[in-house]
């Protein structure tokens, strides 16, 4: 019986593979897009960015100069804003309370296409554009998320879509977002509940990566806020009985959070550090902080998680007998991606390509990572294929979300770094100061100027872009996260501290 069966199963393993040969599996996922035109639209906005190139790289390496923190960019944006309105855009400073955030605004009417720029640097990671860990000084920010050539590109892409409509009359509006604080997930929150995005037919905007693609995917929605408490000191030996302590309060919450989390779903995410937990062990704590993220896949499970969470801290304080004070910091929703109009910014990266890095680029990008042990496999200059994603949920949370729930809201990345680097990393400021960042620079404004000026010459792009968005919102229009009254945290000039 036995070897019957084996017998049977060989035969039947030569059949399937006699018949089967060399037939490759189908990417189920992947979707088939031809390049876009090359209009005469889009030559003259190339043409534009070519021969502008010196300039947008000075705007690009003086803004990387800058390296200004979330809500301290004041250079940084009065630079771009100062470029566009020497370009003919009329520009609104201090939007949504926030001084750093300004609006620019050429043409008039419909379609009204919006293209987001952001430029706010990390703390910590400043250095010079070398393949080695070398900071211009130590300890002071960089640009780890490559948000100045972010910035340069969007406001390149806006100036030479500007220069077309203008020279060949072309009716809409056309509207560059001065983003700040994208770092602390604040800009756009704001912006968005102040009714900034308001109007918008749709809007472009990319992010600089290690690829060139177009992702589908979406982002976590997320609450994150700040927990102070206040307790009693005394002698933590002598009177104990007398005090409370306000880091029990603290523990206690975390204890109960890692409790929940076998209670949520598994696309929630909690995390959470601390940030005073009193000064010395012998004395009782009468203060102490905690900052959290509550992530979830959507708005409504970060709503559901985040109750829960208040409940347990409830809960803390009436077990420590302290009391305690939540500042909601920001709150964003999940990402609407919408396919339609990523599917034409696709074939305007089809059209023009990846950048073009040259040999000593590569060796450039090659170096960086052999010092940081990895495979030296240089810089993408390939367009990653177009594919729908593998799982529904992110897992990052980004305020480009609260974009998307105004308006259909695209997407692009363009590789300004080495292969497998890591984000947030002194790599990406070196490389985003040379011209490994130009180039990505460049390449995305093409991309974003060449599909804003697609949904400009086909109004029946924007309708159908936007037939999308409506189904994907399911009937539920945007409501802000954050409460009315709430101020954005606003951060004098240096030079007025
Ligand atoms: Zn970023």
């Amino acid at each position: 019986m036995k070897k019957s069966f084996v017998f049977l199963l060989s035969v039947c393993m030569l059949f399937s593979f006699s018949l089967y040969p060399k037939e490759e599996k189908e990417d189920p996922l992947l979707i088939e897009v031809e390049p876009a035109q090359l209009t005469e639209h889009k030559k003259e906005a190339f043409a534009w960015l070519d021969s502008h190139m010196k300039e947008l790289a000075e705007i690009n390496d003086k803004i990387a100069g800058f390296a200004e923190v979330a809500m301290e960019e004041y250079q940084s944006s009065e630079l771009l804003a100062l470029y566009l309105e020497e370009n003919g855009f009329e520009v609104t400073r201090g939007v949504a309370g926030m001084p750093t955030a300004f609006v620019a605004v050429y043409g008039s009417g419909e379609p009204a296409i919006g293209i987001l720029a952001e430029y706010d640097a990390l703390p910590g990671l400043s250095q010079q554009p070398v393949p080695y860990k070398k900071p211009v000084e130590e300890g002071k920010p960089g640009h780890g998320c490559g948000h100045n050539v972010f910035g340069t590109a969007s406001t390149a892409a806006a100036v030479a879509m500007k220069e077309v409509m203008a020279k060949n009359s072309l009716p809409g509006t056309l509207k560059l977002f001065g983003c700040p604080a994208e770092e602390t997930v604040v800009g756009k929150v704001f912006m968005a509940r102040d009714g900034v995005f308001d109007g918008l037919s749709c809007c472009v905007q990319w992010h600089p990566s290690s690829v060139n693609d177009v992702p589908l995917d979406s982002s976590n929605a997320l609450n994150q806020f700040e927990v102070e408490w206040f307790g009693k000191t005394a002698h933590a030996a002598g009177d104990p009985w007398h005090g409370r302590s306000a880091l029990d309060g603290v523990e206690l919450t975390n204890v109960g959070l890692n409790y929940l989390r076998e209670h949520l779903k598994p696309t929630a995410r909690i995390h959470y550090v601390i940030e005073q937990g009193g000064g010395v062990p012998n004395v009782v704590p009468d203060y102490a902080k905690a900052w959290y993220y509550v992530r979830d896949i959507d708005r409504e499970s970060v709503e559901k998680d985040y109750k829960r969470v208040l409940k347990i801290i409830e809960a803390a304080a009436m077990m420590t007998e302290t009391t305690y004070k939540i500042h909601l910091i920001s709150g964003v929703h999940e990402m609407l991606t919408n396919r339609t109009g990523n599917e034409i910014v696709y074939s305007n990266l089809l059209l023009v390509g990846g950048p073009k890095f040259t040999e000593e680029e590569q060796e450039f990008a090659k170096a960086i990572q052999e010092n940081l042990g990895m495979e030296e496999k240089g810089l993408k200059t390939k367009v990653e294929p177009f594919r729908l994603p593998e799982r529904s949920w992110g897992g990052g949370s980004t305020d480009v979300a609260e974009v998307s729930w105004l308006t259909p809201t695209t997407t692009l990345g363009v590789a300004f770094k080495p292969t497998g680097t890591p984000g947030h990393h002194w790599s990406s400021v070196a490389c985003g100061q040379m011209s490994i960042g130009h180039k990505a620079m460049l390449t995305a404004a093409k991309v974003m100027a060449g599909s804003g000026l697609d949904f400009l010459d086909h109004p029946e792009m924007i309708k159908k872009m936007r037939e999308e968005w409506m189904k994907a919102k399911k009937g539920k229009e945007y409501k802000s996260p954050l409460p009315p009254d709430l101020k954005p945290p606003v951060k004098p000039k240096k030079s007025e501290q």
